[in-house]
């Protein structure tokens, strides 16, 4: 897609990346953090250089998502800048590398915090920053959106008619700010068992409606919770397996 007008300055440390992907969601628990690593993992394995930034300063998922958990990054003495964790050649920054966990702090301090992980990075020449956004679109998220200049949007949302509320909002701030938003994922939509598919949410496909080019459905599955949980992508531990096949789709898209 056509890059935004970005009106601000662009943050020195963003200014070798390509393309910056937000990976956004009005809920915790839908999935975002599991679609922005498998989505990153995914442009990886297409063979293009990769970072990830979990900006969910709360509850960054990203140190129990990719081994070893317990990393932690680096700065450079003489530019002070940060220098990220790598695994399996994806660049990685997360709060919960910073060493302090889950933090109690006011919006201000977060919008702060995000703020120079993500621009005194040294993320180096990246064809993509894929953002794991923190849940929901109050300050915090719009800062983030105005900081950075974001090149495409994917909204993660659960196949009910209330997230369908959710998604609209997401849909009117990335529209808002100018970046289009390629793709919808709904997560969770079904699963199988006993050889049959069961729809645990009585309505699918809800966001149909919103205009946007992709929409992707990706069913409940252990393995991706296990993998998750294990520190291995599950596009990695299966990349020929049906939720790879999802994810490359997607990773086209954007
Ligand atoms: P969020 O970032 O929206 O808070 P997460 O990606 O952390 O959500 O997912 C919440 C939990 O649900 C995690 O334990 C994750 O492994 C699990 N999960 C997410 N998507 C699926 C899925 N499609 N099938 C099974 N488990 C999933």
């Amino acid at each position: 897609p056509a890059k935004p007008v970005f009106a601000g300055q662009l943050p020195k440390g963003l200014q070798t990346i390509s393309n910056i992907i937000a990976v956004s969601s009005c809920k915790g628990g839908v999935g975002k953090s599991t679609i922005a690593v498998n989505l990153a993992y995914t442009l990886a394995g297409m063979g293009a250089k990769v970072g990830i930034f979990d900006a969910d300063v709360y509850g960054p998922s990203l140190p129990t998502m990719v081994s070893p958990e317990n990393q932690l990054l680096e700065m450079n003495p003489e530019t002070r800048t940060i220098i990220p964790t790598e695994y399996l050649g994806v660049k990685l920054i997360s709060f919960g590398f910073a060493g302090q966990g889950r933090a109690i702090m006011r919006g201000p301090m977060v919008s702060g915090v995000i703020d120079q992980l993500l621009t005194t990075t040294e993320w180096g020449e990246l064809d993509y920053l894929v953002i794991d956004m923190p849940p929901g679109t109050g300050d915090i998220q719009l800062t983030l959106c105005q900081v950075v200049p974001l090149t495409a949007a994917v909204i993660v949302t659960t196949p009910q008619k209330l997230a369908f509320i959710d998604v609209a909002k997401g849909v009117r701030m990335f529209s808002k700010l100018k970046v289009p938003c390629v793709a919808v994922v709904e997560n969770m939509c079904h699963f199988d068992a006993d050889g049959k598919r069961y729809y645990p949410f009585d309505s699918v496909q809800v966001v149909q409606q919103f205009g946007i080019p992709h929409l992707f459905d990706l069913p409940i599955r252990p393995n991706l919770s296990a993998s998750g949980d294990s520190g291995m992508p599950e596009v990695v531990a299966d990349p020929q397996g049906e939720v790879a096949k999802t994810f490359q789709d997607l990773g086209v898209c954007v």
